[in-house]
C-alpha cells in the first residue's frame, strides 16, 4: 500500500485466499456463543489441521485457522496455519509460536463491537452470551497489543458473515487504531500486509511499479481512522489497474 502524497489513494487487498478449518465455524462468532471453557476444546484435532494444511498446500493455498484461545492457536500454528483469526485469548507463547512461524493476526475487532451494540439489546442474545460479546472485544485489543509486541503482523480482516454488514469492511481500519496501531500501521494491515498474508504481496498491496493497482480513491484525509467508519469515504475504485468505480 501506499498513500500518495495528495492523500488519495490507498492501495487496497481484500482477503479471500484460504481454506478455513474453524474454531468457530458459526456465526455469530464463538466468542459470543460459547460457555468458557469451550475455548479448551478444539474442534479440530493436530492431524486433522495438519491434513487440511497439506490438502490446501497441494492446490497452492495458505489455511487460515478461526482459534479463540487455549491450545487451538498454537495446534493451528504448528500444523502450518497462514493466520490465526480472532484469537481472542492469544497468550504471550502464542504469539512467540506465530512469529516464529510467520503468521499473521487477524484480530475482527468490528464483528465484537457489533456483537456488543446487540448484546446490549435486551434479549437479543442469551445471557450468558451478552456477557462474553462485550468482555471479547476488551479482551482482543490486549490480544493484540501482545500480537504487536511479539512482532506478529496484523492484517485486516472481518468476519462479517452478513450481507447487511458488507461494504463497511474499512471500518475495521478504525477498529485498528482504536486497538493501538497507527493509522499507518492499520493502513499496511489493510492493504500490504493483507496481500502477504494471501502470498500476493509481490503483485498487489503496494503502490508501486511492477505492482498490479487495486486501490481506492478517497477524498478525505485518511490518517484520520475515523474516515472508514463511512463506505461513502470512498470515491474511486480501481482493481487490477482497471476503473471499476467512477468518482461519485
Ligand atoms: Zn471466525
Amino acid at each position: 500500500m501506499w498513500l500518495t502524497a495528495s492523500t488519495r489513494c490507498v492501495g487496497w487487498s481484500g482477503r479471500s485466499c484460504a481454506a478455513a478449518p474453524t474454531g468457530s465455524r458459526s456465526w455469530p462468532p464463538a466468542g459470543s456463543s460459547r460457555p468458557a471453557t469451550a475455548t479448551s476444546n478444539p474442534e479440530f484435532s493436530a492431524d486433522e489441521l495438519g491434513v487440511a494444511v497439506t490438502e490446501a498446500g497441494r492446490r497452492g493455498k495458505p489455511v487460515m485457522v478461526h482459534a479463540l484461545g487455549g491450545p487451538a492457536i498454537g495446534t493451528a500454528v504448528a500444523a502450518g496455519a497462514r493466520s490465526i483469526e480472532h484469537g481472542i485469548w492469544l497468550t504471550e507463547a502464542d504469539a512467540a509460536d506465530m512469529a516464529a512461524a510467520g503468521a499473521f493476526l487477524v484480530p475482527t475487532l468490528g464483528i465484537y463491537r457489533h456483537l456488543a451494540a446487540q448484546a446490549a439489546i435486551p434479549g437479543s442474545l442469551p445471557p450468558a452470551a451478552t456477557a462474553r460479546a462485550i468482555a471479547a472485544g476488551q479482551t482482543l485489543v490486549e490480544a493484540v497489543r501482545i500480537a504487536r509486541a511479539a512482532g506478529v503482523p496484523i492484517a485486516l480482516g472481518t468476519d462479517f458473515a452478513h450481507r447487511d454488514m458488507h461494504g463497511r469492511n474499512l471500518g475495521e481500519i478504525t477498529e485498528l487504531v482504536g486497538a493501538g496501531l497507527s493509522p499507518v500501521q492499520a493502513l499496511l494491515a489493510a492493504t500490504a500486509n493483507g496481500a502477504d498474508l494471501c502470498g500476493v504481496g509481490d503483485v498487489t498491496g503496494r503502490l508501486t511499479v511492477g505492482r498490479r493497482l487495486d486501490a481506492i480513491v478517497l477524498d478525505v484525509d485518511p490518517s484520520d481512522p475515523e474516515i472508514f467508519t463511512d463506505p461513502d469515504s470512498v470515491g474511486e475504485v480501481f482493481l487490477r489497474g482497471l476503473l471499476v468505480r467512477p468518482p461519485p
